[in-house]
């Protein structure tokens, strides 16, 4: 059976091999104080190890491949961040490894250490060719496992969420007000359309929209403008509030020289969407927000919750209640912003700059209301959640799905079962009852 790295990773995490009489590969005694700390960035595998080798001490960090010879196949003898490895922990030493010194890189083998039930239990967890391959097992583990396992779940979404965050607010230079603008603008894509929005605010800075923030029929050129969105045919008779549109933002773009960047229709996307998520309508409800909100980040991260649920309650501009393009006019009044919208944005753009905010400003308070908020929020009722329910994980609220989802896309569906509290309780079980 080939072994995969980090069952090899798991093993020594939680030290599950026989560990009497241990020597390495050279035949030094052995006696592992502490296995290190698991160490997810470059670098050694275990950070600040301490081992007893031949009765010295030595704390360093431990490096692990199934094959020793991966060693220098990764090069780690030409990488100063590897000097200071005391200990390679390897599966098969299929090849001795030396330091640049030439002394030799004491070797530890699990591969007649282990236990071949756990190896095989852990093979057929995730050879099952299911999306979540411990769906027959996961009733056998404990609530608190499930439950330690959704906060981990929802700890991680929310630093992936944040790095777009930071990532703005890098490139805005710490600007907090033009970050919000353009979470709030990628928000508005609604995730088929979330390129091209946040292009879309790219283009067009917040300082050009808050001149003309009491204009609305001047945000809405400049935004539909700048997303290509106005340009006609020449066979197009432009109805009378498109040619309104076309000249406020000829003459705009000209003042603020925002033609070279500006967006066209081939970046965004109608086919197979509701008309009322049609960018055309999201870009004309952004505009309504731009016009009544004159501090975005404020607004978002300290207005109470139901207030702020009632002042997202937008309705895009007169015409596009009447239209979904410009080529296209409804029967019945377009819908403005929706529930599910609403909270769409409560999860996707409160709740991360909440985070990123409170972490940046060593604020916990902010992480708590992001927390609080989740769990106020209704579930979302997808796919994933739908699976969940049926395998009976509750999903009760917004924090629920929010880390449900999480779990399936980022580690069942990768099989990191050994990543996973409820993995690792249901591989535990062999050991101990040995
Ligand atoms: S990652 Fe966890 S929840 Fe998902 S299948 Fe593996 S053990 Fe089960």
């Amino acid at each position: 059976m080939k072994i995969q790295e980090e069952y090899l990773h798991y093993i020594w995490k939680f030290q599950y091999f026989d560990k009497q009489n241990l020597t390495t590969c050279q035949g030094e005694k052995l006696i592992i104080l502490s296995p290190g700390i698991s160490n997810d960035h470059a670098g050694p595998d275990f950070l600040n190890a301490h081992v007893i080798l031949n009765d010295i001490s030595w704390h360093g960090h431990i490096e692990l491949h199934v094959e020793a010879s991966a060693w220098q196949a990764h090069k780690h003898h030409l990488d100063p961040a590897y000097e200071n490895v005391i200990l390679h922990v390897v599966w098969d030493n299929d090849k001795t490894i030396q330091h640049k010194d030439n002394t030799i890189l004491p070797t530890l083998s699990l591969k007649n250490r282990t236990s071949p039930t756990l190896l095989q239990q852990y093979q057929e967890l995730i050879q099952v060719p299911r999306t979540i391959p411990c769906e027959n097992q996961i009733h056998q583990v404990a609530d608190i496992v499930k439950t330690s396992m959704l906060d981990k779940a929802l700890f991680q979404r929310l630093t992936n969420k944040n790095s777009l965050v930071y990532q703005l607010l890098a490139n805005n230079q710490g600007d907090w007000e033009e970050t919000a603008y353009q979470l709030l603008a990628y928000n508005f894509g609604f995730k088929i359309n979330s390129a091209a929005m946040l292009e879309l605010s790219l283009t067009l800075p917040l300082k050009i929209i808050k001149k003309h923030r009491n204009q609305p029929l001047q945000l809405e050129a400049l935004l539909l403008g700048q997303a290509g969105l106005l340009t006609t045919n020449n066979k197009e008779i432009p109805d009378s509030y498109r040619a309104s549109l076309v000249q406020e933002y000829t003459y705009l773009s000209h003042k603020y020289q925002l033609n070279t960047a500006k967006l066209s229709k081939i970046h965004w996307k109608f086919f197979r969407l509701r008309p009322a998520n049609f960018p055309t309508i999201r870009i004309s409800q952004l505009a309504q927000i731009l016009h009544q909100q004159e501090h975005l980040l404020d607004w978002l991260i300290h207005t109470r919750p139901e207030i702020l649920r009632n002042e997202l309650c937008i309705i895009q501009s007169s015409y596009w209640q009447q239209h979904y393009t410009f080529e296209k006019s409804s029967t019945r009044k377009v819908p403005g912003l929706g529930v599910s919208s609403i909270e769409n944005i409560f999860i996707n753009t409160v709740v991360p700059l909440l985070v990123a905010y409170g972490k940046s400003h060593d604020q916990s308070s902010y992480i708590d209301g992001a927390i609080a908020l989740l769990q106020s929020l209704p579930p979302e009722h997808n796919n994933i959640t739908h699976k969940w329910k049926k395998l009976g994980m509750q999903v009760e609220n917004a924090f629920d799905s929010q880390a449900l989802i999480e779990l399936f896309n980022n580690f069942c569906t990768q099989k990191k079962c050994l990543n996973c509290n409820i993995g690792i309780t249901l591989l535990k079980a062999p050991l101990t009852s040995k």
